[in-house]
This record gives structure tokens, sequence and C-alpha cells, in this order.
């Protein structure tokens, strides 16, 4: 696992300042709420995780997280808070906006967002007012419930128009994005998805962003990893606002994360507290600045290529299996496969995969009414599988779905290649 270099050893404090934490002690104390840590842990390392959207973070950023800044309350900004002894805090999330803007390139980084969502809502707040009309991708075609879901703040507050893909080749229709931005003159237009497994053309979103005089926002929530790794375009020089989670592909902490230039830097800043939050959690703070850390090392960049590299992979494999896969295949660590061609519903494929010990989600096929299935690669490839475990997962899938020889002996073949990969060695 990459490491950020130690700090020169005068910087690090003598040994009286231990850290606290103790599974033991939590176990002696309370066996009840230990014993479901245990358990979870235990599930997390006989499964497949092939949540597109779950990683396993490092140890590093778990200590991070256990910390006692956890403690820490740190209303406002470094420099600017709204509370006594925040001398470290500030020290941490300085630290986690410098590697932020360095690795992505960006002006300006606001690390506080509780998560993606919170990023989603401070960009809005930030650039809009309820009732504006915003332009982005449909939620039947892969859009986020932060892009217009009736039961989210976005789709309540806001006016929101949906483009969509082309029902044949899966892919983005620019030329209908372009004619929505012309009809409906939107005052932003967002660019990201929860299963769009190909890069947006983030300069054409720019172009039509700029002819109809709207704000790009883009929701990199899952590519952000591919991209602190150089295996995915930026849209840092194209959006005027990106927000991003930092668990899923970028592999830190659950939170959230937005970037900007330097003129928009005070509204985002806004926004985000005290407009849609309080304190920030200055433990998640400290575990991001870990993870940019990681994400900056060259062996991030040798993951991230991996996590694509793995994605086609599968991609392959599942073909091979008989699944129909959108838009023939992947540029990201997102595989999107329809399994109707083997007789089967998205959800029956699910509850299958689910017994025989791989863990994904359904998701929205850009056509029809039927649910296909989401699947990522960054998990098994942070467990260090290599592309013929990969090869081997597709295998196993097929046959879960398809209900395909024994059940019990699926079982036992997925925990085995689970267990020889696992998240925390040791
Ligand atoms: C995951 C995701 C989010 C939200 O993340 P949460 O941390 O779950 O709130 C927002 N947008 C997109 C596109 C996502 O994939």
């Amino acid at each position: 696992m990459p490491v950020i270099p130690p700090a020169a050893p005068a910087d690090v404090p003598p040994a009286d300042a231990a850290m606290p934490q103790d599974f033991d002690a939590l176990l002696h104390q309370d066996p009840e709420v230990a014993g479901i840590l245990l358990a979870e842990s235990r599930r997390q390392s006989s499964t497949l995780q092939l949540i597109a959207a779950e990683n396993s973070t490092s140890p590093a950023v778990l200590a991070a997280l256990g910390s006692p800044l956890a403690n820490k309350y740190a209303e406002g900004y470094p420099g600017a808070r709204h509370h006594g002894g925040c001398e470290q805090a500030d020290a941490a999330e300085r630290v986690a906006v410098r590697r932020a803007t360095t690795l992505f390139g960006a002006e300006h980084a606001n690390v506080q967002p509780h998560s993606g969502s919170s990023a989603v809502l401070a960009a809005y707040a930030a650039l809009l007012r309820p009732g504006d009309t915003v332009l982005a991708m449909g939620l039947a075609y892969g859009g986020h419930l932060t892009h217009g879901a009736p039961g989210n703040f976005s789709g309540r507050w806001f006016e929101f128009a949906g483009y969509g893909v082309d029902p044949d080749s899966g892919l983005i229709d620019y030329a209908q994005v372009r004619a929505l931005a012309r009809a409906r003159r939107p005052k932003a237009i967002v660019c990201g998805s929860i299963s769009y497994p190909r890069h947006p053309d983030y300069e054409t979103f720019r172009e039509i962003a700029d002819e109809v005089g709207a704000y790009l926002i883009a929701d990199t929530a899952h590519p952000m990893g591919l991209i602190a790794g150089g295996a995915a375009p930026s849209p840092v020089p194209y959006a005027d606002v990106v927000c991003a989670t930092t668990h899923k592909v970028l592999r830190g902490p659950r939170g959230g994360m937005i970037l900007c230039g330097s003129e928009l830097a005070e509204r985002i800043d806004r926004a985000v507290f005290p407009f849609t939050q309080g304190g920030a959690q200055m433990h998640t703070v400290a575990a991001k600045a870990v993870a940019f850390g990681e994400a900056a090392a060259p062996a991030f960049a040798v993951y991230a290529h991996q996590v694509v590299a793995h994605a086609r992979v599968l991609a392959a494999g599942l073909e091979a299996e008989g699944f129909e896969v959108a838009t023939d295949g992947t540029d990201t660590h997102l595989v999107v496969v329809d399994p109707a061609p083997l007789g089967v519903d998205g959800r029956t494929a699910r509850d299958r995969l689910m017994a025989a010990g791989m863990v994904l989600d359904t998701c929205a096929l850009p056509y029809g009414d039927a649910r296909g299935l989401r699947l990522g690669t960054a998990a098994l490839t942070t467990q260090g599988m290599d592309e013929a475990d990969v090869a081997r997962v597709a295998v196993l899938f097929g046959a879960a779905v398809r209900e395909r020889g024994d059940a019990g002996r699926l079982r036992s073949e997925v925990r085995e290649l689970a267990e020889r990969n696992p998240p925390y060695p040791g």
C-alpha cells in the first residue's frame, strides 16, 4: 500500500502521545457491538465486493478515522474557526487541501462535505437559486439521486431536465444534450453518473454550457480515483465545479470534496459551511489527507490502470458468459450488464449472486424497464487480484446466475478466491 513519506523525526510527537483506540477493549466492554464489527469484517473478507461504489481503505486511513481528532469541533475554516483548540484540526485540513489541489491540479479544494451528496448540494447552493433549471443525466440512464430525483432536495428545489444515451450504443447523445440545453436554457449542466462506464466528453459539455451560458458541474464521485491515478481524463480544466466522493475508486474515507477555480472559492466554501453543514468531521478530513497522500504515490497510478484493465477483463468474460454488456465494454472501473439473454431478470440474478457470495447492485438500463447489474473492480483490485482471478470471477458469476453446477461448491470457490486475496492481510 503506497504511503506518504514519513514526517521528519523532529515532527513526530513523543511516545506518550500514543493512540487510545483498542479493539480488545471494545470486545470486553461491548461484545454485542464488537461482535457485529467482527462479523462485518468477516463478511467483507469472505465474499467478493463487486459494488461499484465500494472499496477497502488502507489501515492508515482507518487509523486516522479512529483517532481522537474525531472528538474535535471545528466549525469554519483553518485560521477562522468558531471553536478553540483547533491547531491540529487546522493543520490536518491544510494538509488535505494542499494535497487535493496538487493531486487534481485545482486552484481550490473544499474537503469538508460529509458525503458526495452534500458536495452536490453545496455546489447547487453556491451557483443556483431554488426553481432554477438544471440539465443532468436522466435518472433512468444513470443519473444520481442528486440529479433531480423527486424524493431528493434536487428534485424538490430545482427544475431538472434529463438527457439520455443512444439506445443502441448506450453512449451519451451529445446532440440531444445540446438540443435540450438550447430549449431549456439551464443555469447549470451536470455531467457524471452512477453507472455510465465510459468517459464523459468534458470538452463538449463545456462547449454546450458556454453556448447557453450555463455553469458546468462535473459530478465525478465514481471516477475520482481513476482521475487521481491518470487512468481517466480530468474534468478540472473544463468544469466550473467538480464534486466527488473520497470513498469510491479513490479509496479514502466515506466523504465528499469539491474542487473549483479561485473565483468561485469563497462561494463554494460558504455553501458548504455555514449553508449546508455545521462542524466538519475532522477525523474524516485527516483520513482524506492520508488517502490523497496515498493517491499521489506512483503505486496508485498502477492501481488505477489495473482497475480499468480488470474491468475490461470482467466485461469480456461476462460477454463470453452470454450477458449483454452495456456500451460493449468499459473505459472505467464500471461494468453494466443485462442478464436477460440468460433468461433471468436483474433482481433474480442479484439474489443468486448474493447466495454465491458475490455482492453487487442492480441498476437502470438505458432501454425498457428491466434492471441490469452494475459491477466494479475497485475493491477486487485493492485486494490484490490479478487478471486471471478476475476472469475466474466472470465464470463464477455466469455459473451463479445460470444456477449451473453445485451451489455449495460454487459458494466455497467464491469464498476461497476472496480469502486468498484478503482486504486486510494478517
Ligand atoms: C456516489 C455518488 C454520489 C453521492 O455520494 P454519497 O456519498 O453516497 O452521498 C453523488 N453523485 C454520484 C454520481 C455518485 O455516484
